[in-house]
């Protein structure tokens, strides 16, 4: 069987890290993507039979046509890269909307249009797009993170109705709070601006989940290898929550 070929954006950290480990244990060749050189370092130094590693900024079109000419063509592409900001709607910042947009939506976007092509040439084709349950309800500071996600899981669906039938199939996955840099990065946030502990910031984050705790990295890159599964063909336009059961769609 002929190896399948998958670029993961952001891949050198966090959730994106666990899908690079995931895909290449599965058999992918693996392309993981991001600005942090040393970060991208340590993962094609881990993994040096399976996976290659390329400098790419999402949020720069030049970098990502760069970024994919140089290492493509893929049949999987997997949109994880992304940035959280936060503040109330009356002070947001138009520059925080504008970058938040430009990365969390723009850049899958512009990274889909490197794929495709090829995917529709040949007939096959998986994308996934890391979203969040902010792609599916609103919630107190988090706006522009919130209609980037929401934008975002627009554009996976509008894909899946174009492509549908051809081979390739376009869904997004929604996780709560993942023990990643960017929930501790949350956590601190909520300490600074209330004075409590990290144990008690943490408290607010889970404490009204039904899951009672973080979500693992591990956990979300399980869903997308079922999405990139010769298995999965058939499911399409997806937006499946990692949520531990919070929303019901
Ligand atoms: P991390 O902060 O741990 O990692 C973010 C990743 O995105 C890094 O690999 C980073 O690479 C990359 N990245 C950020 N900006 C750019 C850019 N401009 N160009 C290329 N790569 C970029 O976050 P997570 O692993 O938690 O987040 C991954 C995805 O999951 C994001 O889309 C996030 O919104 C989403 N998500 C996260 C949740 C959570 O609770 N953590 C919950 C729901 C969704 P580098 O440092 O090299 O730029």
């Amino acid at each position: 069987m002929t190896v399948r070929r998958a670029a993961v954006t952001g891949g050198n950290k966090g959730i994106g890290l666990a899908v690079v480990e995931r895909l290449a244990a599965d058999g992918f060749s693996v392309v993981a993507m991001g600005r942090d050189e040393a970060a991208l370092a340590k993962v094609a130094a881990a993994m040096p039979d399976t996976v290659e590693t390329v400098a790419c900024d999402v949020a720069d079109a030049d970098s990502i046509a760069a970024a994919f000419s140089a290492t493509g063509p893929f049949d999987v592409l997997v949109n994880n890269a992304g940035i959280a900001d936060s503040a109330p709607v009356r002070k947001l910042p138009a520059e925080q909307w504008e970058r938040l947009m430009r990365v969390n939506a723009l850049g899958p976007l512009l990274c889909i249009q490197q794929v495709l092509p090829t995917m529709m040439e040949r007939g096959y084709g998986r994308i996934v797009t890391v979203a969040s349950i902010a792609g599916h309800q609103g919630a107190p500071y988090i706006a522009a993170y919130a209609a980037s996600k929401h934008a975002v899981i627009g554009l996976m669906r509008s894909l899946s109705a174009e492509v549908a039938g051809t081979g390739i199939t376009a869904n997004s996955v929604c996780p709560g709070y993942v023990r990643t840099e960017m929930t501790d990065q949350s956590i601190r946030t909520i300490r600074s601006k209330t004075g409590r502990s990290d144990d008690e910031a943490m408290q607010i984050l889970i404490g009204r989940t039904r899951l009672g705790r973080l979500i693992e990295p591990e956990e979300v890159a399980a869903a997308v290898a079922y999405l990139v599964s010769h298995g999965a063909a058939a499911v399409n336009g997806q937006s499946i929550l990692i949520d531990g059961g919070d929303l019901q769609q």
